[in-house]
Parts: structure tokens; sequence; C-alpha cells
């Protein structure tokens, strides 16, 4: 989910129509009980935007790893292994319990792939026990409708999927072909909400899948995002022509629900740093499979302290410390839960790439 500097694929062809057709094309249904869970989920998202502006004090949002391990290896990702274990649940409970006592407003499930872990429906139920809304990124590929099921019985609240390509290669095989079925099966069965991420930028051959992708996204009845991968060169790089063309349309199909808080993607896209207030280790915390807190997938160890030991004093502190890695930095999620506070309370103190800092090590890692 970070960066990309793959060979050229093969150019990929979009499905059939009549591998479409069989797929099934039916909008998500729409129930007296479905708009109610939505009615109410969006409510409580309204409590949560409230609550963050009322105090910045507890994090926003944090993402928790209940286990690395992945069924996929998407050659850009560096955040997934295929041997780890799952985190016993007892142990997830307690992790949980910690960002809860935290005041944590959302808590996603990240991996490695989620689905993997065997009692994922208890993390998500820990989840709502602690008043905090319940997300889950997921390669998808193991959702079936009974599946499908335990997640609405468990009270998950949001799923994203992100899809790299229509066919797939050998960057990346999360791919509208083979999850098409899946999205159908979504719109048939979710209770909760869903966003199709789809992307542009390096290793992806065809930027045009986009545009494919969010299509469907949006014929299906979810919403739609859209992001950028950037290859290995080590410096932020204006989108090439297709690539930009690809951005503005699918822009402009998902205005409804692309955010203005994706703004700063606008910057990025066209290869310009991002003048902004990293707020990681404080309104965003990444608490990983040993569950360590660290500023973001990308800064593993940064602050390098468990999350049983993390204390609102950390959250504070962490509010007001700003990352040298910003300028350049493309992790959304982060520049999403910031832009919150945008508007008050100038950072401080720095922490510097190569340099001293208050975490477990000497500095962060210039993201690249
Ligand atoms: S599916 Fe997600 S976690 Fe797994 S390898 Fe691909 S990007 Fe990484
Ligand atoms: S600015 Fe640095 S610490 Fe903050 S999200 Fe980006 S990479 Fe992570």
């Amino acid at each position: 989910m970070t960066t990309t500097s793959q060979a050229p694929n093969p150019a990929p062809q979009a499905p059939s129509a009549t591998a479409q057709s069989t797929r099934g094309n039916s909008r998500r249904r729409s129930t007296a009980r479905g708009r109610l869970i939505g009615a109410a989920r969006r409510l409580r998202e309204v409590g949560s935007i409230a609550s963050a502006l009322a105090s910045t004090a507890h994090p926003y949002m944090a993402h928790i790893v209940p286990m690395r391990r992945c069924n996929l290896a998407c050659t850009y990702c560096n955040e997934f292994d295929d041997v780890s274990s799952p985190v016993e649940i007892e142990e997830m409970r307690r992790r949980v319990g910690h960002l809860g006592r935290l005041g944590t407003s959302v808590i996603t499930i990240s991996g490695g792939e989620p689905l993997l872990h065997p009692e994922l429906e208890e993390v998500i139920r820990s989840i709502r026990a602690t008043g905090a809304i319940a997300g889950m990124i997921t390669n998808g590929y193991l959702l079936m409708p009974e599946r499908i099921e335990r997640l609405n019985r468990a009270g998950l609240d949001h799923m994203q999927i992100s899809i790299d390509n229509v066919m797939p290669d050998e960057v990346s095989k999360k791919s509208l072909k083979v999850l098409d079925a899946k999205l159908a099966m979504l719109a048939e069965h979710a209770e909760f909400h869903v966003n199709i991420n789809s992307v542009v930028g390096g290793g992806i051959a065809s930027p045009e899948d986009a545009l494919t992708i969010s299509r469907r996204a949006l014929g299906l009845g979810f919403s739609s995002t859209i992001g950028i991968i950037h290859d290995g060169s080590g410096q932020l790089k204006p989108l090439g022509n297709r690539e930009r063309k690809v951005w503005d349309e699918v822009r402009r199909l998902t205005r409804r629900s692309y955010s203005r808080f994706n703004g700063f993607q606008e910057a990025i896209a066209n290869g310009l740093p991002n003048d902004w207030r990293c707020r990681a280790g404080s309104r965003y915390l990444y608490v990983d499979e040993n569950g360590i807190v660290s500023y973001c997938s990308q800064q593993r160890g940064y602050p390098g302290v468990p999350i049983a030991e993390y204390t609102t004093e950390m959250v504070k502190r962490e509010f007001l410390t700003e990352k040298s890695c910003a300028p350049n930095c493309t992790i959304s999620c982060v520049h999403q839960v910031s832009y919150i506070d945008h508007w008050r309370a100038p950072q401080k103190t720095t922490v510097t790439p190569g340099g001293a800092g208050h975490g477990a090590n000497s500095g962060l890692v210039q993201i690249q």
C-alpha cells in the first residue's frame, strides 16, 4: 500500500461483456433495515467528528493489525508476510480495549489480510464494545455470502477494498476480473458501508483501469475513491497525461464520495509537496501485530511504545510534534485525520530523519 517501482506489465484487458453479465449487475439492495443501519452509522460518525473538534486529547483513528500474513503478495507492498500466526483473540481484545481507553473514535482492522484471522468477528465485536466505529481493509478474496453475514452480525461499519487493475498481473492480483463476483456478493448481502479504492501511478500498466473499477463500484451502489501509487524514483512526480486524464475523470465521477479531505492528493498528483501538520502518534495510531504503536505503517518503530503503555500524555505530545517526513508523505488516512485539526495548534517540536527523536530509535525515514 505504499510505493511500487515495477517493470511494465502486459496490457490488461477488460472483462468481456458476457463475463460481466454473468456476475450480477444488480445495485446494492435498499431495505428499511439497511437504511436504518446506515442512518445510525452516520449519526455515530457525526458524533465522532464533534468529539474530535471538542477535544484534541484523543486519537480519532487507529489501524490495528490482527495478523501480518496475507494470501496475496503484491509486489509494491511492505506490510505483509506469508508465515505469521494470528494474534490471539484475548490479546486483540486487550489491545482494542487500550485504544478504547484512549478514546479512539474509529478503529480499522488492517493487515496483512484480516479475513485470514479465525476470530475476526470477535475483534469487530470488541471494537464496537468500546463505542468506536469499526472498519476493515481487505483484499476481498475470502469474502463469501456467509462470511459477509457474519460481518454484518458482528457490527462492522465500513469495509474498504482496493482494486489495482482489471486483469491480474505480476504486480497485483487485486483485480476486477477476480473480485467482481465478490463485489456482487457485497451488493447483495452487506449491511455495512463499502468503499472501492482504485489507483493510478507507478507499476499500474493501464491507468484507464481505475476508471473501469470506479464505474463498476458506483454502478453497484458503493462509494469509490482513487489513490496514487508512486514509483521508486524517490521523488514526487506529476502524473503523466494518461494518468492525469483518468484521475480527473474518476474524481468527477466520484465527487460525492470523494471527500474534500482528500484535497492533498491534488498536490501529490501535481508532484508537489504538501504543507500540512501530521498528527500521527496522536490523532492517528498504527498498532502492529506485536501491539507496538507507530506513527504509521511506513514509520514502524516510531515512537515504538506498546499500546498497553501508551498514554494520553503521549497523545498530547505527538499532537504538537512535527514529522519532517510530512511534505512528501502520501499516506492518505493520516492526511485525512490530520485535516480535522489543520486550523489549530501549530506544532512546536520536530522529529527529524536521521536525527534525535523521542522514539525508541534515532529518527524517521523520509518517505519516498
Ligand atoms: S493484499 Fe494488501 S496486504 Fe496483501 S500483499 Fe497486497 S497490498 Fe499487501
Ligand atoms: S508524515 Fe511521516 S509519520 Fe506522518 S503519516 Fe506520513 S510518513 Fe507517517
